[in-house]
């Protein structure tokens, strides 16, 4: 019996030994709970708060719909942002608008004839705004007026022509009472070579033919820009004497090419009489022409035979045609006579299309150069410019778009390294970034717009 009794005890000492622990495991689950539910509780205010403000009338956006769960956006930030946007945003409009006037405060300048616009553009540069009229490859001495140009007329405050009725119909424009500008003759500043017309003597307006007459032009230009805008006076002298100082090297090469012309071939017959002055200043003798100085001529079958003619007694290795001219009649001429036509048309009265080895009055007066020297049975050598002393950014830029001059590159102009120094290049560079974010101010302002 008292076996019994002892298990019985030993028993219940276990049972309360079991109570004891589950109470132990109890109290242990509670306070476990507890610290879930104080840590629920923490991490349910960090949820809630944002809840509140996105379900605000400050942010209308469900919270379902957004696509990063419980994001805030962060106001004071957001604000900050659109107003740095909209700084950016007016400061770029006033940067826009005055550029705008400055360029709108550049002097109006028209030019007829594309020799003297090439020659007053590269006098003038940037600091006028230049039209002209006539187009490359347009023959002036027949050219009418169309309403846009009795427009751009109008508006100029200078106009430079030829003059010696190079351009009667444009000329005849310029006189008309709507036209108030300052008009000035860029020809004239050249004593004319004279011939007869009809029994009087008339000037010859093919004045560019001679480079040391293009110079005398060129001082005109000069002078007539800085009285229209005396506050770019040294720009202006800085361009004519840079450009002054490549013509006073394409004179002496051009006589240095004719020269390697065998003497007795030395002799130019073209379609209009527009290569006096050229062989005037550089040794040659016109031997013919198929019209006079005015291509409003038509030649008579008698005029084609007696040049025909003068062609076989004088033995001329080759006759050529013009850019501005029909070439049907000198082909014939060549035909008739048994000579040959140049392959390359000379450029008279107009510079070449942009592109061509003629569109400036520089390389026209090299290809034409080249033209007749190869036709006549000379030795061609290109063009260079070399050591020039005057300085011109302007010229300099149009230079490094044309290294090539008659068949010869030119590295650099002056000897000079062309690549900018390094500081213009990080300004550029800050100048570039400051203008992409310019652009790209709109999205950024939509997207502030978009939400918020
Ligand atoms: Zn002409």
């Amino acid at each position: 019996m008292k076996k019994i009794e002892g298990r019985r005890q030993e028993a219940e000492g276990r049972r309360q030994e079991i109570e004891v622990r589950r109470q132990e495991a109890g109290g242990r689950r509670q306070e476990a709970g507890g610290r879930r539910q104080k840590a629920g509780g923490s991490a349910h205010e960090k949820i809630s708060l944002p809840c509140m403000k996105v379900g605000s009338s400050q942010f209308p956006i469900p919270n379902s719909q957004f696509p990063i769960p419980n994001f805030q956006f962060p106001i004071p930030y957001l604000q900050l942002a659109t107003a740095i946007f909209l700084g950016f945003w007016i400061s770029g409009c006033d940067l826009t608008n005055t550029n705008q006037n400055s360029n709108d405060d550049r002097p109006n300048v028209v030019a007829t004839s594309t020799i003297i616009k090439d020659l007053t553009e590269q006098v003038g540069g940037d600091e006028i705004e230049l039209t002209g009229i006539l187009q490359p490859g347009a023959d002036p001495h027949v050219y009418e007026p169309v309403p846009a140009d009795s427009q751009a007329l109008e508006a100029a405050d200078l106009i430079l022509y030829n003059g010696y009725n190079l351009e009667p119909g444009l000329i005849k424009q310029i006189n008309t009472a709507g036209v108030n500008a300052h008009k000035f003759a860029v020809g004239e500043v050249v004593t004319p070579l004279d011939f007869d017309y009809q029994g009087t003597k008339q000037p010859d307006p093919h004045v560019w033919g001679d480079a040391k007459n293009a110079i005398k032009m060129v001082n005109s230009i000069r002078d007539q820009l800085i009285a229209l805008s005396p506050e770019n006076e040294a720009e202006f002298s800085q361009n004519a004497a840079r450009l002054n100082e490549e013509l006073q090297q394409l004179d002496s090469w051009i006589t240095q090419q004719i020269q390697t012309i065998p003497p007795q071939q030395r002799q130019l017959v073209t379609t209009h009489d527009a290569f006096q002055y050229y062989s005037r200043a550089y040794g040659l003798t016109v031997t013919g022409t198929l019209i006079g100085i005015s291509t409003e001529e038509q030649p008579s079958a008698r005029t084609v035979k007696s040049l025909a003619d003068a062609i076989k007694a004088t033995k001329v290795p080759a006759i050529f045609a013009e850019t501005t001219i029909n070439p049907d009649l000198i082909k014939t001429v060549a035909q008739e006579a048994g000579v040959k036509l140049a392959p390359e048309e000379l450029y008279s009265d107009s510079i070449g299309a942009v592109g061509s080895d003629g569109d400036t009055y520089v390389k026209m007066l090299v290809a034409n150069t080249r033209t007749i020297v190869e036709a006549l049975g000379g030795d061609f050598t290109g063009f260079e410019v070399i050591n020039l002393t005057a300085n011109s950014k302007f010229l300099h830029s149009k230079f490094l778009h044309s290294p090539c001059i008659g068949g010869k590159p030119i590295p650099s102009l002056d000897g000079r390294d062309s690549r900018p120094p390094l500081c213009l290049a990080l300004l550029t560079m800050l100048c570039r970034a400051l203008l992409t974010m310019l652009r790209i101010r709109k999205c950024c302002l939509l997207f502030v717009i978009c939400f918020s």
